[in-house]
Order: structure tokens, then C-alpha cells, then sequence
């Protein structure tokens, strides 16, 4: 693993929760993204050599809608780079760890993900991605 990409932050209106990381990283996105096979809309802050991804639902299948009905709005999960996502999938799963989705898709910002269930990350819901090469 090479650093934390991002972290995922469930917020109820993106348009509003814009405004507050706007403010609060005295810096305006850099990315706004409709991921419609998640039903999210996603925001991009660029913080560092990481990024803050906010993350608002667009409709009740939604993984962050049912996230929201349960939790207050906050840090949702949490984004490491690796450089051979498949690889790692492997390797982690040989050490025990459950993922949400063993086969690679794509997600926003040009990225390769999987998810690493929570209940096998210390309450961590743990997204695995890798850039995807533009070749
Ligand atoms: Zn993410």
C-alpha cells in the first residue's frame, strides 16, 4: 500500500458540504463526478497528496443513502493507493480479510476499486484503488 489516495465523507447535500470544505481548505474542487453505477455524486478536494472525496446519494439504492439512514453524516471510508490492485486482492485475502467486491470495478476519478469489508478492518470500510493507465 502507498499512501491514503482519499477519504470518503458522506454528506447529506454536496452542494452545501462544497461550500463547507471550500472554506475549510481555503481551496476550491478540483472534480465533480456522477458515479451512476454507485448513485452517488462525488466532490474532489485536493488535500496534500491526498484528496477528500465528498459523497451524496442520487437515489434510495444507494449505498450512502442507507449509510445516511444509520449514521450521521461524516468519514465513510477510508481510500489507499496500491499500485496492483489484483495482486493485493489476492494477498489480503490469503491473510483473512473480506472484501465487498473481489473483482476490481471502476470508480470515480479514474480508479480501480475494491472494498474491504469493515468487519474485517477493525470497523474500517477500507477502499482499495489503483489509477487506471490511460493507454
Ligand atoms: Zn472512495
Amino acid at each position: 500500500m502507498i499512501k491514503i489516495e482519499h477519504l470518503g465523507i458522506a454528506v447529506k447535500d454536496a452542494a452545501k458540504a462544497k461550500e463547507v470544505f471550500r472554506k475549510l481548505l481555503g481551496a476550491d474542487a478540483y472534480k465533480e463526478e456522477a458515479v451512476a453505477s454507485e448513485s452517488v455524486n462525488t466532490i474532489f478536494f485536493q488535500l496534500g497528496e491526498s484528496k477528500l472525496e465528498l459523497l451524496e446519494a442520487t437515489d434510495p439504492n444507494s449505498a450512502i443513502y442507507k449509510y445516511l439512514e444509520k449514521n450521521r453524516e461524516g468519514i465513510h471510508h477510508m481510500a489507499v493507493a496500491v499500485d496492483d490492485i489484483y495482486a493485493e486482492i489476492i494477498r489480503l485475502k490469503k491473510e483473512g480479510f473480506v472484501f465487498i467486491n473481489e473483482e476490481p470495478k471502476k470508480g470515480a476519478d479514474n480508479k480501480l476499486i475494491a472494498f474491504i469489508h469493515p468487519k474485517s478492518a477493525n470497523g474500517i470500510l477500507l477502499e482499495l484503488c489503483q489509477e487506471i493507465n490511460p493507454t
